[in-house]
């Protein structure tokens, strides 16, 4: 049951573009009966924040997804992921490294970077965007009567990433969890509903919290977009002088394994090694 007071006058979709979210997203569209029944109506509003870095496939999937939802579905963004990267700043300019790079240290140390991207590229701009179109007006306090709902593509086997608001003016919700509805529910009814249907996984190009699995699918399904992540991971350690490795300590590295991306993945093919998965990660605006 909800526990806030007030009025609920706006209802978004955090939509991260992975099977969860799709998965929900189609099921909210098509009035499911199970979530009308828990007070999930049709949302305002399905809400993609764009890093400028995900596969192309990850993009074609959001344009189908589009022309299927009976609600609207915009896009935000607070930047270009990739650009910002590559000259060691974050989306308002501080000369820092928000993405989860694995490194190892002069002495073998290994640490990893702690992952500011998300909120960078996901939450801030999601959060402040759905403020908006809620009414809410820049720098003023929200009406305290009023809230807006955000609902986030969590499943019921990841219900450790569900995470209360921290704004006063927007209450979580999950509305997978209260149907009980797990991943692979999601990736099975989605393959039932489009038979000859590729549900993609989302993630940007370079994202370190990918898993074995999901390297090799980005290969195998875009090899441009895998190239273009192997020619990052060695740019990474090329020189000492590039503005990402000013600001690092030791050489850092896409994979967590700390070895080169390709010799990971090529091992990976033959089957020796496994990665960290990303589902075990985020904080439910990446990869769901
Ligand atoms: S997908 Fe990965 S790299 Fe992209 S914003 Fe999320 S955590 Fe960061």
């Amino acid at each position: 049951m909800n526990p806030r007071t007030g009025t609920v006058v706006y209802r978004a979709l955090s939509l991260g573009a992975g099977a969860q979210s799709t998965v929900l997203a189609l099921l909210l569209s098509r009035s499911d009966r199970r979530l009308a029944e828990l007070g999930y109506p049709m949302p305002d509003v399905a809400v993609f924040a764009d890093t400028g870095w995900e596969p192309e496939y990850v993009y074609r999937h959001l344009n189908w997804l589009e022309a299927e939802l009976q609600f609207p579905l915009i896009r935000v963004s607070d930047g270009d992921l990739r650009e910002n990267l590559k000259q060691g700043r974050t989306v308002s300019g501080h000369r820092f490294v928000d993405v989860p790079l694995y490194t190892v240290n002069e002495d073998g140390r290994k640490g990893m970077l702690r992952r500011q991207c998300t909120n960078h590229y996901k939450i801030r701009p999601i959060y402040r965007r759905i403020r908006q179109l809620a009414g809410g007006i820049p720098r003023r306090p929200f009406p305290k009567d009023k809230y807006a709902e955000m609902w986030i593509g969590i499943s019921q086997d990841e219900m450790l990433r569900m995470k209360p608001s921290r704004e006063s003016w927007v209450e979580h919700r999950w509305p997978l969890v209260d149907i009980g509805m797990s991943r692979s529910d999601c990736i099975e009814w989605f393959s039932t509903e489009y038979p000859d249907r590729y549900l993609p996984r989302s993630a940007c190009v370079i994202c370190p919290y990918r898993s074995d699995e999901h390297w090799v699918e980005l290969k195998q399904r875009e090899p441009n977009s895998y190239e273009e992540a192997v020619r990052f991971d060695r740019w990474l350690r090329k020189s000492t002088e590039t503005p990402v490795r000013k600001l690092l300590n030791g050489r850092p590295y896409l994979h967590s394994a700390r070895k080169p991306l390709d010799s990971v993945i090529k091992q990976k093919e033959t089957g020796s090694v496994t990665g960290e998965a990303f589902n075990n990660e985020c904080e439910g605006l990446c990869g769901v």
